[in-house]
């Protein structure tokens, strides 16, 4: 996707460890038109029958809620990184590594939110080893539910998540997949 490709060139900053920052645009502070047009783009990437978007908190929910609109406003439900009391219901639940943090955490999305008749597309911000694209599966497979795709905003081509998730026969779709930055230059595979 065009327009991302040069925000992320514009605005995202390398840091060490692989890290992209695209915090001013995407994932701290938001750019709604930038988010319309991502909302956009995953519509016609997935033209299937789509009853609910799965994504998870938090970075993933903004984006995931403007990209519903442009699915007749299906809900949009996200796996919770933290157990509360007001999770009451029967619960599914995933381990996750986190890549940013380092930490392993549980996700959990309440039952009832999931059922065996959706159809479900997954959204989430950034995929790097696959760690978060991979508990959100699960949950979807332990629903019941039909998994009809994960569409990801920016992949790093350099980490083997993408790998991961094609290599398990999931329709995986990244607006933006960035190459392993050489001189702090960032630049993106042709897809
Ligand atoms: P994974 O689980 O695929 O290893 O990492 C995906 C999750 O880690 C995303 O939900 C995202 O929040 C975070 N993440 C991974 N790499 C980056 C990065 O380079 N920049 C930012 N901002 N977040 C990242």
């Amino acid at each position: 996707m065009k327009l991302l490709e040069e925000r992320i060139v514009k605005d995202g900053v390398l840091k060490d460890g692989g890290i992209l920052k695209v915090d001013s645009f995407l994932n701290h502070q938001m750019d709604i038109g930038l988010l319309q047009e991502i909302g956009k783009e995953f519509r016609r990437l997935f033209p299937e029958n789509i009853t609910r978007i799965l994504t998870i908190e938090a970075s993933g929910i903004g984006i995931a809620t403007i990209a519903a609109q442009y699915f007749d406003n299906i809900p949009v439900v996200f796996a919770k990184k933290s157990m509360s009391k007001n999770l009451d219901g029967d619960l599914l639940t995933s381990k996750v590594i986190s890549y940013t943090k380092g930490l392993e955490f549980d996700i959990f999305v309440e039952k009832k939110f999931l059922s065996p008749d959706d159809n479900i597309l997954i959204i989430d911000d950034f995929l790097a080893n696959g760690q978060a694209l991979n508990g959100l599966i699960d949950l979807v497979n332990g629903s019941g539910a039909n998994l009809v795709g994960c569409g990801i905003v920016i992949e790093k081509g350099f980490q083997d998540g993408g790998q991961i998730i094609r290599d398990k026969g999931v329709h995986l779709e990244s607006l933006a997949i960035v190459e392993d930055p050489k001189d702090g230059k960032i630049c993106f595979r042709e897809q």
